[in-house]
């Protein structure tokens, strides 16, 4: 992975102002609400959207409240408004995949001011637990992600006019980068960090299971990271055509005959060095198992399925590595560079742009899930 980033373990907040990227004005005070109400996307029962009206939210001090531009809709957000995943508990405001400009600053604020474009990290963490001070922010013991709610937080997000992201999660955008396209630093950032768990080097051969929305990216990823048989399975024709476009070497149906002789054709007759599961169910997790050579890393990024059937003999004989990834860490400003100069390409994954009018209409139809739609993003 190209390091664009090389200040170590220094905190977010403070790295932004080190790398200068954007100019910051000085700190100045202000009355913190910008009007007294705004349109905002609620869940209020499964899968039954109202759109409300509700009030500006405050910043606390260490907040900055962003009036948002484009959020994209998350599959977890699909899948979590039925009530299923017990992680969106009405009433929230959904939305964690977002960027905008900053509307105002709490009082201890230092490195942002009105007006700067920006996007954030999904998930808020303290800064001083023992994982936060190990370096590993995404594994935080009080962690809580923008637009969930479940039995320990609630945390409106970013389907709304404006919502309220502390400093530390948030980082500048260059100029010339579209709201649409940093909105997908979230997802860049799962895609990165993803790729960061498993060790590779250039040259490295992966197989990427599942070429949706993630799993495209984890391409592009991979590509960046020097991989040079890179080879995406789906289910899908059409998304297969998409990663072979994005940087997939070869791309074939999960289903086909004898796909994991194929795989193994391709990548020395051993099987690739990494294999990435970006589905979550029992067959990928097989595929992804198959597909990888003795002693290679296998990357569990998806989680559609809470358990699966787990090929154990397979993993232990061999020697493979698993690995869970979840979030980012500290990867953000890396991923804001990548979108910007082209190195991740997410302009072929926008499906649609919605208003907040038209964002519940949506999430019926991707509910429905009969359309190869990769991402609609939301710009209240
Ligand atoms: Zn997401
Ligand atoms: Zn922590």
């Amino acid at each position: 992975m190209e390091i664009m980033w090389s200040v170590g373990s220094i905190p977010m907040h403070f790295r932004q102002n080190i790398v200068g990227q954007v100019k910051h004005l000085p700190h100045r005070c202000r009355t913190p609400t910008p009007g007294p109400a705004m349109k905002a996307l609620e869940l209020v029962g499964p899968s039954l959207f109202e759109l409300v009206d509700k009030d500006v939210p405050q910043p606390a001090a260490n907040e900055v409240l962003i009036r948002v531009k484009a959020c994209g809709i998350c599959g977890s957000d699909i899948h979590g408004a039925n009530g299923s995943s017990g992680r969106r508990i009405p009433p929230i405001v959904m939305g964690h995949e977002a960027a905008g400009e900053i509307a105002t600053v709490g009082e201890s604020v230092s490195s942002y001011a009105e007006g700067d474009r920006v996007t954030f990290d999904s998930m808020v963490y303290c800064g001083d637990c023992h994982y936060c001070n190990l370096g590993r922010t995404n594994l935080c013991e009080t962690r809580q992600v923008m637009g969930v709610s479940c039995d320990e937080f609630r945390r409106h997000g970013a389907y709304a006019e404006y919502v309220c992201v502390p400093e530390r999660i948030v980082c500048p955008l260059p100029e010339g980068l579209s709201f649409d396209h940093a909105a997908f630093t979230e997802p860049v950032g799962v895609a990165v960090h993803a790729v960061n768990r498993a060790n590779v080097s250039p040259g490295d051969s992966a197989i990427v299971v599942g070429a949706g929305l993630i799993g495209l990216l984890v391409v592009q990823a991979l590509k960046n990271a020097g991989c040079s048989t890179i080879i995406a399975l789906d289910l899908v024709p059409q998304r297969l055509d998409l990663a072979t476009k994005l940087g997939a070497t070869h791309a074939m149906l999960a289903t086909q005959e004898n796909v994991v002789s194929e795989i193994h054709e391709l990548t020395d007759g051993r099987g690739a060095n990494h294999s990435f599961e970006v589905v979550g169910a029992t067959k990928p997790v097989e595929l992804a198992i198959d597909g990888l050579r003795r002693g290679g890393t296998c990357v569990l990024v998806g989680n559609l399925a809470a358990e699966v059937t787990f090929p154990l003999q397979k993993v232990v004989t061999r020697e493979l590595n698993v690995v869970g990834t979840c979030g980012i860490n500290d990867e953000v400003p890396e991923c804001v560079e990548l979108i910007a100069s082209g190195k991740i390409n997410v302009e072929p994954l926008i499906s649609a742009r919605s208003s907040l009018d038209e964002a519940a209409d949506w999430f019926a139809k991707l509910e429905a899930g009969d359309q190869p739609w990769l991402k609609v993003l939301v710009c209240p």
